[in-house]
């Protein structure tokens, strides 16, 4: 059996301050008795897909914005996102002539981690820092960034609308082309009110996809409790300071059956910690013997601050991670299987192509993340390609 925790007894890392009183209570049960978002038998199909990456025979494109915005769930916005993934996964199948999966960041990632619990706005106040739509807004104003339990049932609502336009463009596109949903699981209250019973037993009916972060990986926490108690294919990022250990426990307590397509790891060193860390990790995991999807996040390891506060990210530098990360993974046998990129349809302007351009004031006229800086069409695409190169 997969459970191994209560995830309501488990610490829960990253969780918002919710206001006193039973409005999340409330919000909870309202979430409870609406319908689940996804079905078992899509999360299934994509367990299948994935089981193909895990066996080598597949690539996967995960991506999408850092932080999905509620006003962005509206059939146009999403058509262009769904346009863009596809695009971006044609370039690696017509280079492989591999199935490639492609997963959108998208219908829930409304939820995000933070370093600092709060922001110094430039005016000197400080303020609760923004976690993702469905918890608060971005606006620099105090009352907004309060976390508001309703915007729980709003983040299932746009998801929904997210989903409605993702199932259409379905159709039209062979079945194993397909776009599928992911998002971090972050929001203990929103996630296990999500949970439903299908065929198999328990999954995440919030996605197809769900996986988790960096600071919430804790073997005993309660997201890991959770991920376990669901069967749904899951991801867990792997930073510099995830040991060889604590991976393999990751492993064990994820995918016990060692089913081929249910654990994904998303390596997200940074290019200067790579080289050190991952070779010792892959060894372990491989010796392991479980069969594990290796993804390259090639941006959440390589994120820095412009004097100005610019948060941004090198192509230069996310170049260097994915070169290691394929050069290790082969030289350990295993598959390099794809990658995980924060990317979005818009022209912007939020990362640069290599660090010392990052010093020029100018770099970023266009800078619209709510959160972490995104690649534009132009550079997703050349990320794309030197994968491709590497493979
Ligand atoms: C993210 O994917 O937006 C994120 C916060 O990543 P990580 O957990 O790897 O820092
Ligand atoms: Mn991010």
């Amino acid at each position: 059996m997969t459970m191994s925790l209560n995830p309501t007894t488990a610490a829960a890392a990253q969780q918002p301050d919710w206001p006193d009183g039973d409005l999340l209570g409330h919000v909870r049960r309202t979430l409870r008795e609406l319908p689940g978002l996804t079905t078992e038998e899509e999360t299934e199909q994509l367990g299948t897909a994935l089981a193909e990456a895990a066996r080598g025979e597949a690539l996967v494109l995960q991506g999408g914005d850092c932080a999905e915005r509620f006003h962005d769930a509206v059939p146009a916005r999403v058509r262009r996102k769904l346009d863009h993934l596809q695009g971006l996964a044609s370039v690696l199948r017509a280079g492989t002539d591999l199935r490639v999966v492609p997963v959108g960041r998208m219908a829930g990632q409304y939820a995000k981690p933070r370093s600092d619990s709060y922001e110094t706005l430039p005016d000197g106040r400080r303020v609760p820092s923004y976690r993702g739509d469905a918890v608060n807004d971005p606006a620099a104003d105090p009352a907004l960034r309060t976390a508001d339990p309703t915007r729980l049932v709003n983040a299932y609502d746009c998801s929904r609308s997210v989903l409605r336009t993702l199932r259409a463009s379905w159709t039209d596109r062979p079945a194993d082309e397909r776009v599928y949903t992911g998002h971090e699981l972050l929001l203990l209250p929103y996630e296990e009110s999500l949970v439903r019973t299908g065929r198999r037993g328990d999954y995440a009916a919030s996605t197809h996809f769900g996986w988790i972060g960096a600071r919430t990986r804790s073997l005993d926490g309660a997201h890991v409790g959770l991920a376990a108690s669901v069967h749904n294919p899951i991801g867990v990022k792997i930073g510099p300071r995830t040991s060889p250990t604590e991976a393999v426990e990751l492993v064990r307590r994820l995918n016990p059956d060692a089913v081929p397509g249910r654990l994904t790891f998303i390596v997200r060193m940074g290019a200067e910690h790579l080289e050190t860390y991952l070779p010792p990790l892959v060894e372990s995991v491989a010796a392991y013997g479980a069969p594990v999807v290796w993804l390259s996040d090639p941006m959440h390891g390589n994120t820095f601050r412009t004097p100005d506060g610019v948060k941004t990210r090198s192509m230069s530098a996310m170049r260097a991670e994915m070169e290691g990360f394929v050069r290790v993974l082969r030289q350990h046998r295993q598959w390099p299987a794809g990658m995980h990129l924060e990317l979005t349809p818009d022209p912007v302007t939020e990362c640069v192509d290599f660090p010392e351009a990052a010093a020029d004031r100018r770099a970023f006229p266009d800078f619209r993340s709510a959160c972490d800086p995104r690649l534009n069409p132009a550079q997703a695409e050349r990320i794309v390609h030197a994968f491709l190169d590497l493979l």
